[in-house]
């Protein structure tokens, strides 16, 4: 506990306390993230946000499960209720859902077995299987009623991104391509 609450004393000496005090009336994120839970994987450090910017849902392996409460409650919240102009899927390398799944045999957690069981985790290699794997993750996000809604609308835009850790380059899918963003 001592190195969580030493890392809340850092965050309250550099906290932009006035920002905090206008949040608290409300938040207005622009996009909705849905990301994996691995720890190394922040969206707001990824895409330099701060408090009140993104609405971020995180699980192991970024999925977007259209039959999980918790992710269908979270994009119905962000795109019909918050009105995020953006819904994006952050996958991510070395995801150890995605290895999970190649290595299915040496998963035993019953939960996990559940969780990843539905997925592919096809490919020749592993980065080619993480970007197939958020591919699937775009269509279940867009097939959502609350996406497609907004969709027609012009009122969002959905996205994927893959962020390599060892390079922190990020790749957008786009017009069936993965391109560098910068
Ligand atoms: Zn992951």
């Amino acid at each position: 506990m001592e190195t969580l609450v030493k890392g809340y004393r850092n965050f309250l000496v550099e906290a932009d306390r006035a920002r905090y005090v206008a949040l608290a009336e409300g938040q207005a994120p622009h996009s909705l993230v849905i990301g994996c839970s691995d720890s190394r994987i922040i969206p707001e450090a990824i895409f330099g946000a701060g408090p009140g910017e993104l609405f971020v849902l995180r699980n192991v392996g970024n999925l977007c499960r259209v039959d999980d409460l918790a992710v269908t409650s979270a994009v119905e919240y962000a795109v019909g209720h918050l009105k995020v102009r953006h819904a994006v899927i952050l996958a991510h390398g070395d995801c150890g859902a995605v290895k999970a799944r190649r290595s299915f045999d040496e998963v035993h957690e019953e939960s996990l077995r559940q969780w990843l069981g539905e997925e592919g985790g096809g490919g020749c290699g592993l980065e080619e299987a993480i970007k197939d794997w958020g591919k699937c993750q775009l269509e279940r996000l867009e097939s959502l009623p609350a996406v497609k809604t907004a969709l027609a609308r012009g009122d969002l835009e959905t996205g994927l991104f893959y962020f390599d850790l060892e390079t922190l380059r990020l790749d957008r899918y786009a017009d069936g391509l993965w391109k560098p963003v910068v």
